[in-house]
């Protein structure tokens, strides 16, 4: 019989006990720094020696983060159900947990391309510097989506959403856009499960499950609920 399909749509606070901080939890700031400050075009047009400065500053984070219980049980949950991890984050830890079919709405930080529109990417592990080129000879920068800047991974994500069976929502305060859109595609009648410590206020129709619990403890939780369903 063919798996059912899970699919997860994964924020920044499932990394958040693994070392890598969001930014909308209580001081709005991303590690310091307002998130227009250092994550759009205009931030880059200013002063773009910062925003590589700050990307090279996560990018060795999350080199140095290990995945934790939530990413670990998302991907063990691959032995029930066919799962599609759809994720705002920028970090590899779904990855490096097993998952095989993660769609990174935002980028990956372990990529770069050209600042000048192109096809071109190359995994980093180490900074970026000004004056370092892409093949096209212009600079580089880091694969990651900017506030202001198109999200083309939304058309490949969104199929996945009108077809699950089974939907999860773990660490996003669903108030980065056109992302938080996507929990609108999910049809009625599936059950949509809920976890974060801090339930967005958002309205919810029917079929919501909310685990107001961090991923750690509420994912492990459902690993138990859905692999026996
Ligand atoms: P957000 O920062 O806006 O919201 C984080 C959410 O996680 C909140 O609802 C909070 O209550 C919840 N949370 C905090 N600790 C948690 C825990 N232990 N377990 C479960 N939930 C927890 O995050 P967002 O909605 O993903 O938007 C942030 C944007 O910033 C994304 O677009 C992403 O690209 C970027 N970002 C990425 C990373 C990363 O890659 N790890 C980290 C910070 C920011």
């Amino acid at each position: 019989m063919a798996k059912k399909k899970l699919v997860v749509l994964s924020g920044a606070g499932i990394s958040a006990e693994s070392g890598l901080k969001t930014f909308r939890d209580g001081d709005g700031l991303w590690e310091n720094y307002r998130p227009e400050e250092v994550a759009s075009p205009e931030a880059w047009a200013q002063d773009p020696g910062r925003v590589l400065r700050f990307y090279n500053e996560r990018r060795a984070q999350v080199l140095a983060a290990v995945p934790n219980a939530a990413h670990i049980g998302l991907a063990a949950l691959e032995a029930y159900y066919e799962v599609i991890i759809v994720t705002q984050n920028i970090d590899d830890l779904h990855e490096r947990a097993g998952s095989k079919h993660v769609l990174h709405l935002h980028g990956e930080i372990l990529k770069m391309k050209s600042e000048r529109p192109s096809d071109w990417l190359q995994e980093i592990r180490g900074a970026i510097h000004l004056g370092d080129r892409a093949p096209d000879g212009a600079q580089l920068r880091p694969h990651v989506v900017w506030f202001g800047e198109a999200v083309p991974q939304m058309e490949a994500a969104i199929p996945h959403m009108e077809t699950a069976d089974v939907f999860i929502l773990v660490g996003s305060s669903l108030a980065v856009y056109p992302a938080a859109n996507l929990i609108d595609f999910v049809a009625e009648e599936v059950p949509k499960y809920l976890v974060d410590p801090a339930i967005p206020p958002i309205s919810y129709g029917r079929n919501f499950y909310r685990i107001e619990q961090k991923a750690t403890v509420g994912i492990p939780y459902l690993v138990e609920l859905l692999s026996k369903a």
